[in-house]
Order: structure tokens, then C-alpha cells, then sequence
């Protein structure tokens, strides 16, 4: 099982190469992002409770989401490996996750942490805002909430893994398939390792 973490902040190109990255490597694209959308969608007790925190740019707590991640571990045991996007968040999601998978006899292979400047981030943000029904990619102010809560809480995700060496930066500026062949290089590398 290859288990990868692609991280970077809102805006970085996750949703878009996780896609591309799960179809090559036949891995389950896990993102906490698109659950809790759903939920939403649905009307559920657990997507009202979350609504109005997305709405304004806000991490939704950890119990919740760490939940979501252990059933979706459960439902999915045959698995090549996941790809998690948008998750861990914070450090606490980052421990609870490596219990998880150390519980499954496996771990976290590789974190692919993609760069981008913050000028580009709100760029891509705003841009999405008026081209998908993301609510939370319309005003500037919501945006900004993303990226401070990046900042102050999920930045140091990465800094977790990097005590494990598990850590490679990959320059997110760039075409699509561009940045596409850089992720895969690293975990080509990683995988024959
Ligand atoms: P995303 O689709 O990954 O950009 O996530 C959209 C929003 O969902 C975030 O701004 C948070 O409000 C919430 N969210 C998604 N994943 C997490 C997570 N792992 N922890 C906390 N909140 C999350």
C-alpha cells in the first residue's frame, strides 16, 4: 500500500492533480474537502454543523474530520493506497491519521508539498470563485481567513512529516501537466526507493 499526503495551501492545485495523480496510480483520492461539500449538499445533521465555519474560510474541528477519514478507512480496505488532499490540516489530524494507519499495518509513503506564491493563490482562488458554486472562493476577506488558517495552523503539518523525512517541495507555478510530471517524479523515486 502507497499512502500520499499532497499538501499546500488553498488554492495550490490539489483537487486538480490529485485527480490526474489517482487515475495513474490507482490510488483512492480522499479529500475532506469534497465530503464535507457533500454532506452539505445533502442537508445532513453533520453538513449544517459545518456550513456556516466553511462559509467564512474555517477549519471545521478535528473530531469531525478525523471521523469522516476512520470511516473511509474502514469502507475501503482493499485499496492500492489513498491520496489524501485537504487532510491532515492540523497537527492533532496528522497524529490521529498515522494511528490510524499504523492500526492498518501502514503508514504515510511520501507528503508532496506544493509552492505557490500568495499572489497566484488569490488569483486561482478568485478566479475559481467565478467559474465553480464554491462559496467560500467568492469574497477576498473569506480567502484571506483560508490562507491565515493555512498559515496558523496547517503550515506546521508539513513540519511534522519533515521529522519523519517524509517531505518533498514540488514548484506548484506552471502548466498543468507540468507540475503533473514533477509530482510524479517524486513518487516514482519514492516507490522504487
Ligand atoms: P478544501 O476543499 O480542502 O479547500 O476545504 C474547504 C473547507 O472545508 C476548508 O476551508 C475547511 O473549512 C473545511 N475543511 C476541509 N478539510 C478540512 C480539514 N482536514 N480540517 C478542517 N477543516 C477542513
Amino acid at each position: 500500500m502507497f499512502n500520499l499526503i499532497l499538501f499546500g495551501p488553498p488554492g495550490s492545485g490539489k483537487g486538480t492533480q490529485s485527480e490526474k495523480l489517482t487515475l495513474k496510480y490507482g490510488l483512492k483520492h480522499l479529500s475532506t474537502g469534497d465530503l464535507l461539500r457533500s454532506e452539505i449538499a445533502g442537508q445532513t445533521p453533520l453538513g449544517l454543523a459545518v456550513k456556516n465555519l466553511m462559509a467564512e474560510g474555517k477549519l471545521v474541528p478535528d473530531e469531525i474530520v478525523i471521523e469522516m477519514i476512520n470511516s473511509v478507512l474502514d469502507n475501503n480496505p482493499h485499496v492500492n493506497g489513498f491520496l489524501f488532499d485537504g487532510f491532515p490540516r492540523t497537527t492533532a489530524q496528522a497524529e490521529a491519521l498515522d494511528k490510524l494507519l499504523v492500526q492498518k499495518g501502514t503508514e504515510i509513503g511520501l507528503v508532496l508539498a506544493l509552492q505557490v506564491s500568495q499572489q497566484e493563490l488569490i488569483k486561482r482562488l478568485l478566479n475559481r470563485g467565478r467559474t465553480s458554486d464554491r462559496v467560500d472562493d467568492v469574497s477576498e476577506e473569506v480567502i484571506a481567513a483560508r490562507i491565515s488558517e493555512y498559515e496558523k495552523k496547517t503550515a506546521a503539518v508539513a513540519e511534522h512529516y519533515k521529522k519523519y523525512g517524509k517531505v518533498e517541495y514540488v514548484h506548484g507555478e506552471g502548466s498543468i501537466d507540468e507540475i503533473f510530471d514533477l509530482l510524479c517524479k517524486e513518487i516514482d523515486q519514492k516507490k522504487v526507493a
